[in-house]
């Protein structure tokens, strides 16, 4: 079965109740086609209202971070199964901003990233290097160790999607070259090849993401193993997000 680009928006905390359902309806008033898959990951707090929003629409609602415990005394924490039961049909893990500025392990990331895939969800685990390990040819090393935080149990490709996000790029509005994304990400497609066996290995979406927007998306999309992206800035806004969606047609 061939791969299917897949365009996911990550909100990160942005929005109000108000501004959130109006974009999520937006965005599902412009995906008409099935080329494409697309979802949108608001804040915890709008999941249920962008949820109902986009109700018999194309598109996917999820999360952009949980806790790996299922239920009891972790304050403040969402587990996989409340999202499941709103409506959620994927969650990130290993974001950049969780594992540099909210501090989060690779151990951490794993019982994270294992506890969506576990509980039905897509897992998007993200993977990516920062610009000093860039600097120091680190690329290849560091995703390597990323791609080792998944742990055995993984049986299902279509339920498995790496982000390829280099950190120097998310937010900057540096984004990686279409060359600089390819090298890595079929680097991450023989990685994962090694792991799981090359059929499993073709079948996984591997998406970049790092200041795509619409003038750079055809160009980075048109690299064999780039299959779509994740998306910050320009996912807050209908026309750019879904001239992003158009370009992975
Ligand atoms: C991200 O945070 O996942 C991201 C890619 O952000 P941006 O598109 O703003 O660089």
């Amino acid at each position: 079965m061939p791969r299917t680009n897949f365009v996911a928006g990550n909100w990160k905390m942005n929005t109000t109740k108000a501004s959130a359902i109006a974009l999520a309806k937006e965005v599902a008033a412009g995906v008409t086609s099935d080329a494409v898959t697309v979802g949108v990951a608001p804040p915890y707090v709008y999941i249920d209202a962008v949820a109902q929003a986009v109700a018999g629409s194309k598109v996917l609602v999820g999360a952009q971070d949980l806790y790996f415990q299922k239920n009891g005394a972790f304050t403040g924490e969402i587990s996989a199964e409340m999202l499941v039961d709103l409506g959620a049909k994927f969650c990130l893990a290993g974001h950049s901003e969780r594992r540099h500025v909210l501090g989060e392990t690779g151990e951490l990331v794993s019982k994270k990233a294992m506890a969506i895939y576990n509980a039905g969800l897509i897992l998007i685990h993200c993977v990516g290097e920062k610009l000093e390990e860039r600097q120091a040819n680190q690329t290849l090393d560091v995703v390597r160790k990323q791609l080792n935080e998944l742990s055995s149990g993984i049986d299902d490709p279509a339920r498995l999607v790496i982000a390829y996000e280099p950190v120097w790029a998310i937010g900057t509005g540096i984004n990686a070259t279409s060359a600089q994304a390819q090298e890595v990400h079929a680097f991450i497609r023989a990685e994962l090849a090694h792991i799981y066996g090359t059929h499993f290995a073709q079948r996984v979406v591997i998406q970049y993401g790092g200041s795509m927007k619409p003038e750079n998306a055809k160009e980075l999309l048109s690299e064999p193993d780039v299959d779509g992206g994740l998306i910050g800035g320009a996912a807050l806004k209908p026309d750019t997000f879904l001239a992003i969606v158009s370009a992975g047609i």
